[in-house]
């Protein structure tokens, strides 16, 4: 299979969701993070890729997330942003997704007293 745009390693997809792999290796749901997702500096690594060879999975063969990215009233495909922009967009849901894994946790620790 061959994809219109080239992965550039920003770990959109896997910080959306955690895949099939992941979610059975470190048994998380799917929208929970992924602890085999880890980045240097904006770049995605995924420590499964030490134990399962990233090909065998699809990693890195090309972008196809079906994402939408709306900036100042502007849709764009987010498989088609620049490196940069996607580095930015990650980072931003990075921040949120963790905010958001924080509160749930604060929220589970509350009921539990
Ligand atoms: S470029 Fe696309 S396929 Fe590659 S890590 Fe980012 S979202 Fe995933
Ligand atoms: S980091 Fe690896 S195991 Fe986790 S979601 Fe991404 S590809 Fe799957």
């Amino acid at each position: 299979m061959t994809y219109p745009n080239p992965c550039t390693q920003c770990g959109f997809c896997c910080v959306s969701d955690t895949c099939p792999v992941g979610q059975d290796f470190y048994r998380v749901g799917k929208y929970d993070p992924c602890h085999g997702l880890t980045f240097d500096g904006p770049v995605a690594f995924c420590r499964l890729s030490l134990i399962i060879p990233p090909q065998i999975r699809g990693i890195g063969l090309g972008c196809c997330i079906l994402a939408r990215v709306i900036k100042n009233g502007v849709t764009y495909d987010f498989a088609s942003l620049p490196p940069a922009f996607k580095q930015i967009a990650v980072a931003q849901v990075r921040r949120q997704k963790l905010r958001e894994y924080n509160e749930a946790q604060d929220a589970k620790r509350e009921a539990q007293k």
